[in-house]
């Protein structure tokens, strides 16, 4: 199903609340009921590492920490919290990277934040592996 996606630019303003109506937080151009919410509701699999990245910063967006973990493969998860009082408020992720071969997979992004209003950017070159039809998030190294 192609739906017609109107390109809405760039979009600078912030809203704190969280209609399903936005723009995906993860910088698709795409609405996130048609991005990446169904990925983190549960009611899809994110088919591409790309897309698992997509969604992993769309939960960080929303501190869904269930996500962060159910996507994060089980040897390298952290055991501690991830969101808690977490204070970064994310602006903007750019994908740079994606190449995939066989069951792992790599994903080069560019993601903006703040943290009590002093910008930042990370810069991260994630590795992703696949078991059974699903990918995880394995690790990253920040350049
Ligand atoms: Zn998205």
């Amino acid at each position: 199903m192609q739906s017609k996606s109107s390109k809405a630019g760039r979009e600078g303003k912030k809203k704190g609340s969280d209609s399903t109506k936005d723009a995906c937080p993860c910088g698709s151009g795409k609405q996130s009921q048609e991005c990446c919410t169904p990925y983190l509701n549960g009611t899809a699999v994110a088919p591409t590492a790309e897309a698992l990245m997509r969604s992993r910063y769309t939960a960080y967006t929303r501190n869904d920490e269930a996500y962060l973990r159910a996507t994060w493969d089980e040897r390298t998860c952290p055991k501690e919290c991830i969101t808690h009082d977490d204070p970064t408020q994310w602006l903007g992720l750019e994908v740079k990277q994606h190449s995939t071969d066989g069951d792992t997979a790599t994903v080069e992004f560019v993601a903006r934040y703040k943290i009590n209003g002093r910008a930042h950017k990370l810069q991260e070159v994630s590795r992703f592996v696949r078991y059974d039809g699903r990918w995880f998030y394995v690790s990253g190294v920040i350049n």
